[in-house]
């Protein structure tokens, strides 16, 4: 190799590292490579998207689970695989009721690792039928987490089933910050993210009441994108940077606790690593 040129790609891989140094590290708690995102964005594609954003590690899931195999095979330093019950899309607000579900996700789970069951959708009594019951078991003999796109009263029932189950609140189910108050006191072991919602920080200014709940729950909250569509996957880069923005209103310790730490003592745990 030529010296100039040998020079220049020291120069490029210094400047690359001195971006990441600055940049506060990320896990992305809420990524689904569903089916439709396969051939958009093929998997070395979509494991660029998610380096580009600085992303320590992505909690993914996908319909069908294929998607999240393929990622974690290209990247399994990256990837933290997290098994979606539906086998496609369609699956979303019937799949409570399908008793075919549970053997498709007990295979699963004998076949592969992975540190939860989700995202799922579930809603109030959803909570309880048969399918969903078995999914709390599951997860509690696995020692996984439940990633729950649920209202307060399906998360209710989950731990009416195990008071010890670990539950990751997907969206923070969408509630009003006061209710998510109530439930993170109420539950010690619940988790929240705060996917595709924007009311704790409009614009990137971090909201009041957020920040204090933040402050009295530092252990708690996570950031997630939530690619629900092949689409979403074209703002990965700019919702971590939009996550960084609010996060450097907190102090530092908090900041990293709900970008990176909270998500990786969670997989730790559950992955045993
Ligand atoms: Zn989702």
């Amino acid at each position: 190799m030529r010296p100039a040129f040998l020079a220049a790609v020291l120069a490029c891989f210094g400047a690359t590292l001195a971006v990441a140094e600055t940049q506060r590290p990320i896990i992305d708690v809420h990524i689904h490579y569903s089916q439709d995102a396969w051939s958009m964005l093929p998997p070395p594609e979509a494991i660029k998207v998610l380096r580009q954003a600085g992303l320590r590690k992505a909690f993914v899931s996908s319909s069908s689970d294929d998607g999240t195999q393929m990622l974690f095979k290209a990247a399994p330093d990256l990837i933290v695989p997290v098994l979606r019950p539906y086998r496609s899309r369609g699956e979303t607000g019937t799949w409570t009721k399908d008793a075919s579900i549970i053997a498709h996700v007990e295979g699963r789970l004998k076949a592969n690792t992975y540190a939860g069951i989700g995202e799922f959708h579930a809603y109030g009594a959803d909570a309880d039928t048969a399918v969903m019951r078995r999914m709390v078991q599951l997860a509690k003999e696995y020692r996984i987490f439940l990633h729950a796109h649920s209202d307060a009263d399906a998360v209710e029932r989950m731990f009416k089933q195990n008071p010890e189950a670990l539950v990751l609140w997907a969206h923070s189910g969408f509630e009003q910050v006061e209710k998510v108050r109530a439930m993170v006191t109420k539950h010690k072991t619940l988790w929240a993210d705060v996917a595709h919602r924007t009311d704790h920080a409009p614009s990137g200014k971090l909201d009041a009441t957020w920040k204090q709940l933040f402050v009295d729950f530092p252990d708690r909250f996570m950031v997630g994108t939530d690619t629900y569509t092949p689409e979403r996957w074209h703002y990965v880069i700019e919702h971590a940077s939009y996550s960084r923005k609010w996060l450097n209103e907190l102090p530092p310790d908090l900041a990293d606790n709900i970008a990176f730490r909270n998500a990786e003592r969670l997989a730790a745990r559950t992955l045993g690593q």
